[in-house]
């Protein structure tokens, strides 16, 4: 991670103390092994509870971007916690090679429920990258066992972030040194996010996404249709792309071109789903665009665990099915303990209908981020969906400019937000290629007073950060 909490750029890892450093100390390094070249600033957390962390010098944090944007069901939740007990007190771990388990089949059934036809079958990895893994090699042993074998290649967008693991980089555009790990692993072929805050001359935002959705047939039919696998894309975008959104109309006819040519559409909704922007999974906002795959992890388990899983038709895993089953698995899936803390989180989300307070509230949230944007030069655009919602900040608003890397804007502003008690994920692209942002996108359970004080602090923040320029 780097400084403000994003995935590093430079992959900077922290040098492992002398021994007579080794003693863990209050924001000192420790013997282990970790990406960030600041944890001389990171306090040592001491517990949580609701959408608040506490520090061991008892100093209070807005959890205000959710973790990584996981922790949906807010911090220390007792029904997860006594769900966890309980599953403990039966057992944590069988694996899956000899027994079938409760949690893990109560799960599955869960969530088929809530994400609806075509998604009724789901495969549990310990969380998001291996979800991407998991659904990239899903869709290739369904096209050979549909005797397509020529099919392999995974198209993703510039930028997106679809994980960490080698294949994962592959496919996630501008996010990872491709110059450090490219050389280890397939770099896929990308086709453009569909940006609306920077858009060419002469386009509306509406046209643009259009012009980036052919772009992708034309990626398809340069590659050879019959060698495309499968799209991955997130239909609101994570830290990628600080909160972009996709539009009904970009993805309509992104699932349009990808069934014209055989190609699976895989929605990654690790950050988007389980309540996130409004609905169960963002899929469910657009009319006629049902994803093949869908990827799911961080809310999935609100942090308590380790979670992720891959969502499928029946009809594809009982294709699978008669070869044999799924050629892929790890020691760790569908482990019982993080199927039972899944379910607990699951009821949570649904008994409070989280996804519904989502929508409201991130409406409310909107609002007040757009009334900060009439007083804050920096802030050049207000995006997202639900929750998940990011500001994009800039040195100028009418040229839309990045601030000059020396500047060191983002970072300067993540420190000055955790020096009064707020705690945003944030990131800046590539050399600001394509700009920087903070994601707002605190815990589902947040209510409008919270709202208000966390708009308040963001306020206060760059206030801070102008009078320093
Ligand atoms: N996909 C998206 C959209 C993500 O935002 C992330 C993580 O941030 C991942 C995949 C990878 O998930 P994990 O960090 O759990 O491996």
């Amino acid at each position: 991670r780097s400084e403000s909490g994003s995935p590093s750029q430079s992959c900077t890892a922290s040098h492992p103390s002398s021994s007579a450093d080794a003693r863990p100390r209050q924001g000192g390094p420790v013997q282990f092994f970790y990406q960030s070249p600041t944890e001389a600033r990171r306090p040592t957390v001491a517990r949580g509870e609701g959408i608040y962390l506490w520090d061991t010098t008892g100093k209070r944090y807005v959890d205000a971007s959710s973790g990584p944007i996981a922790v949906n069901i807010g911090h220390g939740n007792q029904r997860v916690m006594q769900a966890a007990m309980r599953q403990m007190e039966k057992v944590s771990y069988a694996s899956r090679l000899f027994f079938e388990n409760d949690a893990n089949a109560q799960l599955a059934d869960l969530i088929a429920q809530h994400a609806g036809p075509g998604l009724e079958r789901a495969f549990f990895v310990s969380g998001g990258s291996e979800a991407t893994e998991a659904a990239m090699k899903l869709a290739r042993q369904h096209a050979v066992v549909r005797g397509e074998s020529s099919r392999w290649k995974v198209i993703s967008r510039n930028p997106s972030y679809h994980g960490s693991t080698l294949g994962a980089v592959g496919v996630s555009g501008d996010f990872v040194s491709e110059g450090m790990y490219g050389v280890m692993t397939r770099i896929m072929p990308k086709a453009p996010a569909p940006f609306s805050y920077r858009i060419p001359d002469g386009q509306t935002a509406e046209t643009y996404a259009m012009a980036c959705a052919d772009e992708l047939e034309n990626i398809i039919e340069q590659e050879g249709p019959q060698t495309v696998l499968a799209f991955i894309m997130e239909p609101v975008g994570g830290l990628a792309t600080g909160a972009l959104v996709s539009t009904e109309a970009y993805c309509r006819r992104v699932r349009e071109i990808c069934t014209r040519h055989g190609v699976l559409l895989i929605f990654d909704e690790v950050m988007s789903g389980v309540g996130r922007t409004g609905t169960f999974l963002t899929s469910h906002q657009f009319q006629n665009v049902q994803p093949d795959l869908v990827t799911l992890a961080k809310g999935l388990a609100s942090g308590y665990t380790p979670l992720g899983a891959v969502l499928a038709s029946r009809s594809m895993v009982e294709e699978i099915s008669s070869t044999g089953g799924f050629m892929h698995g790890h020691t760790y899936s569908s482990n019982p303990l993080s199927c039972a803390i899944g379910v607990a989180t699951m009821q949570e989300t649904i008994d409070n209908d989280l996804p519904h307070n989502s929508a409201v509230m991130g409406e409310y949230l909107r609002e007040k981020l757009l009334a900060l944007q009439t007083r804050h030069e920096v802030i050049g655009d207000v995006r997202g969906k639900g929750l998940l919602m990011a500001l994009e900040i800039v040195s100028d608003k009418a040229s839309k400019t990045v601030f000059p890397g020396g500047i060191n804007a983002i970072s300067t502003i993540v420190n000055l937000a955790m020096q009064r008690g707020l705690l945003l994920y944030s990131r800046r692209t590539a050399q600001g290629r394509y700009g920087e942002w903070l994601m707002v996108a605190p815990p589902l359970i947040v209510t409008r007073e919270e709202i208000d004080l966390i708009t308040d602090l963001i306020d206060n923040t760059l206030t801070a950060f102008a009078n320093q320029l």
